[in-house]
């Protein structure tokens, strides 16, 4: 009997990204049962809700998924099936690294940092109203709280000691919003006293993101609240060579739900078009989490190989610009195919290629790095 693992297919081209990441962990031979739950669109049209009691069931019992993008309809209809899943099950921990692929498709090859976000409450709560009747104006609160800031902080904390990062960089805006930015940049503060090997140091998230364009080799690990780390890890992501390639993860106290950063990217519903690096990724990390250190190795081995080589990658990777050869793209399944099919072979002793542009210490950096425990 194999781990069981919930996986959520999700919406768009999450089935299609899933797919391709379900084949990568049949290559690893490590033995995962999964337990498919719906959960979006699909739901919704046989359950009547976006939200079916037996995915929240099926992630308690089983303390792990991964999932596909959800849709959530702009402005009215359903509220976000990925806020309510953040709720319920207390993911209160976004995880969001920005590795800079084989340098393909980046103008920053040397990119290698993690946006920490705090993902229960904020301007996310849900909390919103009109203020009058001719809806003419409303309000969304932000609520932000000594408890969840500091649960927050300290994550950002143990997760930089424990992958051997250097430093943390609260992000905030405390000049403006004095009461919930100057909470969060208080309690920030506090908790960073009780890291010293650590090093801690605060941007206001305008600054941030000139600074994350400017020079983002000079940050580690960012942690910040909900709004902004949603804003900054779409950013980063950017930096790391697009959303296709970024993934993440979501940790409570005991649950750990892996998912891509980007959305279900509706128009490539059904092409076998879209990239499936983020979505591989996320199970490198599940692997990680799961303590399957040298098949989450391999998989990221196999996925740097194919985006280096760049005979099978998908069309963002095969856009011709400041990547060095522009290729014919390939679809969804034929990448997965292709990363699959390397999985066994790779070479995880071996130093990676230089990518271009990269300084070569920052690479083999990069290969070695654990980003979650082992
Ligand atoms: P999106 O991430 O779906 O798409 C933004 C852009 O990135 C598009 O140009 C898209 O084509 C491209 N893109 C995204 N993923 C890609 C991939 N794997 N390969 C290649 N290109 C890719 O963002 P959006 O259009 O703002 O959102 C679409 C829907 O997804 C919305 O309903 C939104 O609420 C939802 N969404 C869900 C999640 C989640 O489930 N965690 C996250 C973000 C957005």
């Amino acid at each position: 009997m194999g781990t069981k693992v919930t996986l959520i297919p999700g919406d768009g081209i999450g089935p299609e990204v899933t797919d391709a990441a379900r084949l990568v962990a049949d290559a690893t031979g490590v033995s995962i049962d999964w337990e498919v739950v719906e959960a979006g669109e699909k739901a919704i049209a046989k359950k009547g809700t976006p939200l079916p009691p037996e995915v929240l069931d099926s992630l308690r019992r089983n303390k792990v998924g991964i999932k596909g993008p959800i849709t959530t309809p702009i402005g009215s209809g359903f509220r976000s099936v990925n806020v309510a899943l953040r709720q319920e099950l207390d993911l209160y921990a976004s995880l969001r690294p920005a590795r800079a692929i084989a340098g393909e498709g980046t103008r920053y090859p040397d990119v290698d940092l993690v946006v920490v976000r705090e993902a229960m409450e904020g301007l996310y709560s849900g909390v919103e109203h009109w203020v009058d009747r001719d809806h003419s104006a409303g309000e969304t609160i932000n609520i932000i709280t000594r408890k969840e800031s500091a649960r927050i902080c300290r994550f950002a904390f143990d997760y930089a000691i424990r992958n051997h990062r250097k430093k943390v960089t609260a992000v905030h805006k405390a000049n403006i919003m004095k009461v919930t930015g100057g909470l969060f940049q208080e309690v920030f503060r506090e908790v960073a006293r009780e890291y010293p090997s650590i090093a801690a140091e605060e941007r206001l998230v305008d600054n941030m993101c000139m600074q994350l364009v400017k020079k983002p080799e000079e940050y580690d690990v960012l942690v910040t609240t909900n709004l902004f780390g949603d804003i900054l890890s779409d950013l980063c992501a950017g930096l790391a060579g697009g959303l296709g390639v970024a993934p993440g993860a979501l940790f409570g106290e005991s649950i750990a739900l892996f998912e891509p950063v980007h959305g279900s990217a509706p128009k490539y519903a059904g092409q076998d078009k879209a990239d499936p690096v983020a979505e591989i990724l996320c199970l490198e990390l599940l692997l990680r989490h799961l303590g399957h250190s040298e098949a989450a190795q391999r998989v990221f081995r196999a996925v740097w190989e194919v985006i280096y080589e760049k005979k099978v990658v998908t069309y963002d990777l095969a856009l011709p610009g400041y990547t060095m050869r522009p290729t014919r793209p390939s679809k969804c399944s034929e990448m997965a195919k292709e990363i699959a099919r390397k999985v066994p072979q790779v070479d995880i002793s071996k130093p990676l290629p230089t990518p271009p542009g990269a300084r070569a210490q920052s690479s083999v950096k990069l290969a070695n790095d654990t980003h979650l425990e082992d």
